[in-house]
């Protein structure tokens, strides 16, 4: 867990462009955008995927999702896309549940 690259993004220990934080969520840009506006969307509690989540994290999944409404609508998207994939056969490559949100 200590070698999460996520985890390290979000405690500031590596580079990443924060775009959003609040006291359970932040979102970051992707490296390699899939559309002209990609971003991440973490829990900052390490989570390895959708299928390792418990009960108790019923509420930060909401927040995840209402963290890409607030951006959607401060960047005014007309429309987006949010993705999450959950393990390698899915195309998970990095072991830190996120939320894709890709728009134009
Ligand atoms: P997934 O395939 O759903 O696991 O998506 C992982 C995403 O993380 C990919 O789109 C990568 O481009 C992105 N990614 C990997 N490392 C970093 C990083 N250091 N900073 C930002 N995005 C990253
Ligand atoms: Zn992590």
């Amino acid at each position: 867990m200590e070698e999460c690259i996520f985890c390290k993004i979000v405690n500031k220990e590596l580079p990443g462009e924060i775009f959003y934080e609040d006291k359970k969520v932040a979102a970051f840009k992707d490296i390699h955008p899939l559309a002209p506006f990609h971003l991440l969307i973490v829990p900052k509690k390490h989570i390895s995927s959708v299928d390792h989540l418990e009960e108790k994290d019923k509420l930060l999944m909401g927040e995840l999702i209402l963290a890409a409404q607030k951006i959607a609508r401060k960047k005014k998207l007309k429309g987006y896309k949010l993705q999450i994939n959950v393990g390698k056969l899915a195309g998970q490559i990095v072991d830190h549940l996120h939320l894709h949100l890709l728009s134009k």
